[in-house]
């Protein structure tokens, strides 16, 4: 069976988010609810999307990626998972988050959106990219056709 991925690009904006919300999920997954009026016009239709938090350091600002895990486009808000393992900027920052706290994010740059028409697809697509991240995979699953 032929599976076609078609890309999409956004334009790329930079939004200062609001933490709404903090959840630990396991010992080693936090659940982050990020929200605000900047979120207006967010998307992220494919499931391996990826959106760039911009974290602050001692020495300036990194920028880590991380895969949207849910959006509520009505109520402006973006859930993303982290991983939690030997700190680095990005994972000392979801242990520390808490309900109140800003900080900024860009993107999703573009979407590679696999057609739901097939059971098969998600994985094809997943597989062809090797390396999908956990919330990833669990974005494909939820997407998949029953
Ligand atoms: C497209 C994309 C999407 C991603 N989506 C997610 C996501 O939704 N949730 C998520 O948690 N991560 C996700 N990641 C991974 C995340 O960007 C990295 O884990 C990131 O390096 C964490 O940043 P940090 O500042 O905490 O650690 P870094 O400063 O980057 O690394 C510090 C140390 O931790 C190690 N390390 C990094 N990641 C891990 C890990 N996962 N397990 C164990 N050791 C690690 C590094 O090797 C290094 O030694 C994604 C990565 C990509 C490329």
């Amino acid at each position: 069976m032929k599976h076609e991925i078609v890309r999409v690009k956004h334009e790329l904006q930079r939004r200062t988010v609001t933490v709404v919300r903090v959840e630990r999920l396991t010992p080693h997954m936090q659940r982050i609810v990020l929200g605000g009026d900047s979120l207006e016009g967010f998307a992220s239709p494919a499931a391996d999307d990826h959106v760039k938090l911009f974290v602050p350091t001692a020495s300036g600002v990194e920028g880590r990626d991380y895969t949207p895990r849910f959006v509520d486009s009505a109520a402006r808000t973006l859930t993303l998972d982290f991983a939690l393992h030997d700190a680095g900027p990005a994972t000392a920052w979801a242990r520390r988050a808490a309900a109140g706290q800003t900080i900024e994010i860009a993107g999703p740059r573009g979407s590679s959106l696999v057609p739901p028409t097939s059971t098969g697809g998600c994985w094809w697509a997943m597989k062809r990219r090797c390396r999908p991240s956990a919330v990833a995979s669990k974005r494909f699953r939820r997407a998949r056709p029953s």
